[in-house]
């Protein structure tokens, strides 16, 4: 299955089987010369029907196309090595592309665990972080990536598309600006009834602050149809992206007064002490799903990070976990 978007420009959308975020666009840019297909659902059997299966009725022939990969999170990029032809370009920026490729699949080495356990999770929940479907869905073969950055520009069916380097959500996340059409694709930069996560990263300072320049840096750009990688655009991008800072700014204050009314109060408790929305209903933290938890803790974590960099709070490390105080 596909949609039609304008002129040579499909998506397909991909289902993300118990994942809060539905389904992914997988957006196809058809030429009879070369196509490209910018983003492709986890590596899981679901959604590898689904895309092989659009891609087929739109007559794209992956050994005439090349793959442009917005950044490293596995529902954009698990299913790459699968469709690609073998000479397929796989596009992706060189800071998530060496992420991926030194990452695949390893959790436990890579020091997240005790970042983790210093938030407040406790053991028994450390043990499956591994399940997380970031890390189960992830590829484990092609790392034979063509890298792109800021400034560069490709071109496809007609569409010359520049390279914008939006760090924020994942440490190298790009998007790709279409200026004669005044298209944008997005991929998870902006997200239009699903507010993307930031969360914190080894080797990536102050996710948030990276976050909001980002989203300042795209706002200079004409964008007629934006194009993001999950659900529907239902505002303007301007609109969306004058939201999305709002919301940021509504969960600082929001963690500022639980950190006030709670000294000393550790990441873990605080993000069951904010509101949370997941499936479109409020969630008490009880209920919460572990893969969830995963996400509202790293979220809290970046927010935390935003604040400590800028004096605003301080912490205290008691040996296993961080203890938080406004200042
Ligand atoms: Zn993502």
């Amino acid at each position: 299955m596909y949609n039609h978007i304008e002129g040579n420009i499909y998506t397909i959308p991909v289902p993300l089987p118990g994942n809060p975020l539905k389904e992914l666009n997988s957006y196809v840019i058809k030429d009879e010369r070369r196509s490209l297909v910018i983003d492709t659902g986890f590596n899981m059997p679901e959604c590898y029907e689904a895309l092989s299966g659009g891609l087929d009725e739109l007559g794209i022939d992956m050994q005439r196309a090349d793959l442009f990969l917005t950044h490293l999170h596995a529902d954009h990029t698990g299913l790459a090595p699968a469709i690609a032809g073998r000479d397929s370009k796989i596009y992706i920026s060189q800071e998530d592309g060496e992420r991926l490729a030194r990452g695949l699949g390893k959790v436990k080495g890579s020091g997240r665990v005790s970042e983790y356990r210093s938030y407040g999770f406790s053991e028994e929940e450390l043990s499956h972080l591994d399940d997380a479907p970031s890390m189960k869905y992830q590829h484990k073969e092609r790392t034979d990536f063509t890298y792109v950055g800021d400034g560069d520009t490709i071109a496809y069916g007609g569409h010359r598309l520049q390279v914008i380097s939006t760090p924020g959500h994942t440490p190298g996340h790009v998007c790709l600006y279409d200026k004669a059409n005044r298209i944008m694709f997005l991929g998870d930069h902006v997200l239009f009834n699903i507010t993307p996560n930031i969360t914190t990263w080894p080797g990536f300072d102050d996710p948030l602050g990276h976050y909001v320049h980002s989203l300042m840096d795209i706002s200079i750009y004409d964008v007629r149809v934006p194009l993001p990688a999950h659900r529907a655009v239902t505002c303007t991008m301007a609109e969306r992206i004058g939201t999305i800072i709002e919301h940021h700014g509504t969960r600082i204050r929001e963690m500022l007064d639980a950190m006030d009314a709670n000294p000393g109060i550790t990441a873990y408790d605080l993000s069951g002490k904010m509101t949370w929305r997941v499936r479109g209903k409020t969630n008490s933290w009880e209920d919460f799903p572990l893969a969830q938890k995963w996400f509202a803790v790293g979220e809290t974590a970046a927010h935390l990070e935003y604040l400590l960099r800028r004096g605003r709070v301080r912490r205290e490390f008691d040996g296993r976990v961080w203890h938080y105080y406004t200042e």
